[in-house]
């Protein structure tokens, strides 16, 4: 997806480079859609997917990048999404 695409309707953007769409619980966890600049191709954006169990540490992601893919494992967009999500989540606090 493009960056200036997902920077259309986000409850939170962290420094241009993460857009937050939406952060809904559902059943026990939180779950967070972001959108996650690419450092090669800077007008592109990937995908990332956050779950948390809210209360614990305990979190999964995913993200549609290539790097992703070939590792299976957490690379540094769902590094960058849960550090923008933990900003937007203590300032979500602050207004309730
Ligand atoms: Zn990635």
């Amino acid at each position: 997806m493009l960056c200036r695409e997902a920077a259309r309707r986000v409850v939170y953007s962290h420094g241009n480079e993460v857009y937050i769409h939406s952060v809904e619980r559902r059943g026990g966890w939180l779950v967070a859609v972001c959108y996650v600049r690419s450092e090669s191709s800077r007008d592109k954006c990937y995908q990332v997917v956050l779950k948390l169990r809210p209360g614990t540490r305990y979190f999964t992601g995913h993200c549609d990048c290539p790097d992703f893919k070939y590792r299976g494992g957490p690379c540094k967009h769902i590094v960058k999404a849960k550090v923008a999500l933990r900003e937007y989540l203590k300032i979500a606090k602050r207004v309730e």
